[in-house]
């Protein structure tokens, strides 16, 4: 018997191809511009090269969840590709907050008022204002960060008129289990309420779930990167 070769492994070239075309495809059916929903490639644990790999296919908008990582990748990307942007997607402590305003475009889990206080000191000390989404516990889980749903308006209005225009969206992870749609909307009509144009919502498992339900900004990993080691 012969062997069959393996098929060849996608690359991240040919995964970013499909993401997009999926994503376009979910806007379309959405009766929504391609240019209101912004691919966010969560390249968390993956190596500075998956970056550059990315980088090269013309993906700018990147998500990290560690801070550390972040400063250990992109500050020298950047000087390569001055239009990157960088989100912070990972439960920040405040003793962090420093590192991530300096470090960030977009700070998605601002989500207590402790954090808010050592954002705004951060912003003062670093003279450089990143981009703030509150991130909201859409399915009030006791494990998961994000501000409670019956405190959601509250932090969202007293950081509103802490940050002004900074303060551009909400942000969310729904219960892993269950329709996740329910969460979306909220998020979205929440967004709007507020007069907030950014809606992070949507990973590799739903982000054709979420662009249907109003997402501008869906976070994929693992389906450009391959799985997570
Ligand atoms: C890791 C992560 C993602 C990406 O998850 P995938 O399932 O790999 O697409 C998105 N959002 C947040 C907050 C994450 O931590």
């Amino acid at each position: 018997m012969t062997e069959q070769p393996a098929a060849p492994l996608p690359t991240i070239q040919d995964n970013l191809a499909r993401i997009r075309d999926r994503t376009h495809n979910a806007a379309a059916r959405a009766g929504r511009a391609q240019s209101s929903v912004t691919l966010v490639a969560v390249s968390k644990t993956h190596p500075t090269d998956a970056v550059r790999e990315a980088l090269a296919c013309g993906q700018l908008s990147f998500g990290e969840n560690r801070v550390q990582e972040a400063a250990g990748k992109f500050p020298d990307l950047r000087e390569t590709w001055p239009g990157l942007r960088l989100h912070m997607i990972g439960g920040l402590q405040t003793n962090k907050a420093r590192d991530a305003v300096r470090l960030a475009d977009v700070i998605e889990t601002l989500d207590r008022p402790s954090l808010a206080d050592a954002i705004a000191h951060a912003i003062a000390q670093e003279g450089r204002t990143p981009q703030l989404l509150v991130q909201v516990n859409v399915g009030d889980e006791a494990q998961k960060s994000g501000i409670p749903t019956d405190q959601a308006d509250d932090f969202i209005q007293q950081c509103q008129a802490r940050f002004g225009a900074a303060l551009a969206g909400l942000m969310c992870i729904p219960p892993a289990e269950g329709d996740p749609a329910p969460h979306f909307d909220w998020l979205a009509q929440r967004a709007d309420r507020h007069g907030l144009a950014i809606v992070s919502m949507g990973m590799s498992g739903d982000f054709e779930i979420a662009i249907a339900h109003g997402a501008t900004h869906v976070r994929v990993g693992s389906a450009i990167f391959g799985a997570r080691g």
